[in-house]
């Protein structure tokens, strides 16, 4: 009785050990994909930013997407992440955060929360993250990806972004990740003079402009960044 009690003990500490193996495996092979991701993608097409670089190198985007898609989170194209939705591609994500110039006291919001992969990049730079998203699914299933990796300093809604977060505003800088053919009057009104606001600004169908604009005066000052690709902005902004 007592052997056959030491084999099993022995069996489940020999069982415990393999699988924790295996993932310490795993995370070296996303951690080695994250790096090359960087060093390509990222900083290979010209994004600078210290902070971003770092933040981008250490963010798990693998665990923003479903298992299956999992060995393909690190390469620079978008991903589905369930209801006709994508998270952006890598590159795309690193030059909207850089266009925004955070600092790290800032407050900001996003509008599309979709997979929390780039509230969790912001995450990591600014002290405080507000997101909407307007899918229900994908709204809870990105507050409990966000909390299940650790981060405290983001707050997800259930919600149409079009009208903004009244609540918490002013914001530092604001980012929508859906494609609008306007830019919301209340997310004007509820972005800080001198804040900056970045969106893929044109057709909700083909491509869009990605646009930076910063509030001087009252007023916003706009500047051209590069042609995108994104979901539309659905809701409000749709009618
Ligand atoms: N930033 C996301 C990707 C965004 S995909 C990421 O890192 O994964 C665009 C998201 O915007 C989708 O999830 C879509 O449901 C959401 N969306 C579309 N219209 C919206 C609206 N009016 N308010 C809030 N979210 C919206």
């Amino acid at each position: 009785m007592v052997a056959i009690l030491k084999n099993a003990i022995w069996f489940f500490a020999f069982f415990i050990l393999q699988q924790a193996l295996i993932s310490f495996a795993a995370e070296d092979t996303y951690a080695e994909k994250r790096r090359q991701m960087i060093e390509q993608d990222i900083r290979g097409r010209g994004i600078k930013d210290p902070v971003v670089l770092r933040v981008m190198g250490a963010v798990p985007r693998h665990s923003f997407v479903n298992a299956s898609l999992r060995s393909r989170a690190y390469a620079d194209h978008p991903l589905p992440i369930g209801e006709g939705q994508t998270i952006s591609q890598p590159y795309v994500v690193a030059l909207m955060t850089e266009a925004l110039r955070l600092r790290q006291g800032d407050r900001v919001l996003e509008i599309g929360t979709g997979s929390g992969y780039q509230a969790a990049v912001l995450a990591g730079i600014v002290k405080e993250v507000y997101t909407i998203e307007i899918r229900k699914t994908l709204a809870g299933r990105a507050e409990k990806t966000l909390v299940d990796q650790g981060y405290r300093n983001v707050k997800v809604k259930f919600g149409d972004g079009y009208f903004g977060w009244e609540e918490y505003a002013p914001f530092d800088a604001i980012i929508i990740t859906a494609a609008a053919n306007h830019i919301p009057p209340s997310l004007i009104r509820q972005l800080k003079e001198n804040g900056r606001l970045i969106v893929p600004l044109g057709s909700t169908v083909y491509y869009q402009m990605l646009t930076l604009a910063t509030k001087r005066k009252g007023e916003l000052e706009v500047e051209q960044l590069s042609p995108v690709a994104f979901v539309p902005m659905v809701g409000e902004m749709r009618k």
